[in-house]
């Protein structure tokens, strides 16, 4: 579960509801019913409605809430969610807190970019 990045991990979560709830309104074809066709259209509507809502709020979360760091094992820029979280790109484990990290000298590298921008590279 916790394999990929807090904010891919949701992405994905929100894209799963859009395709389940499309799944379910193509549900509605299949019952003759009338009560039971507008249960599977409204069901469908409603989770294409909360992956939105989900979308909408992951957007907010990591325009305000994210912190850019650049990742010490791809020195790649990534997005972290939290204390703790994983790269985008290769998945490893960051923190921006000194206490979890396992190698002191690797929370230099944990420094939002914005405050990073001399890079020599
Ligand atoms: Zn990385």
């Amino acid at each position: 579960m916790f394999r990929k990045g807090k904010i891919n991990m949701i992405r994905t979560f929100a894209l799963g509801l859009v395709f389940g709830g499309m799944i379910i309104m193509y549900g509605s074809f299949l019952v003759s019913a009338r009560w039971a066709m507008w249960l599977f259209i409204i069901l469908g509507v409603l989770m294409v409605l909360a992956s939105t809502m989900v979308y909408f709020w992951i957007g907010f979360i990591s325009s305000t809430r994210a912190v850019y760091v650049i990742c010490p094992s791809c020195q790649r820029e990534t997005k972290m969610l939290g204390r703790v979280d994983r790269c985008m790109f290769c998945k490893q484990m960051l923190t921006t807190d000194p206490a979890r990290a396992t190698d002191p000298s690797s929370v230099q590298a944990h420094v939002p970019a914005s405050q990073n921008q001399n890079k020599s590279s």
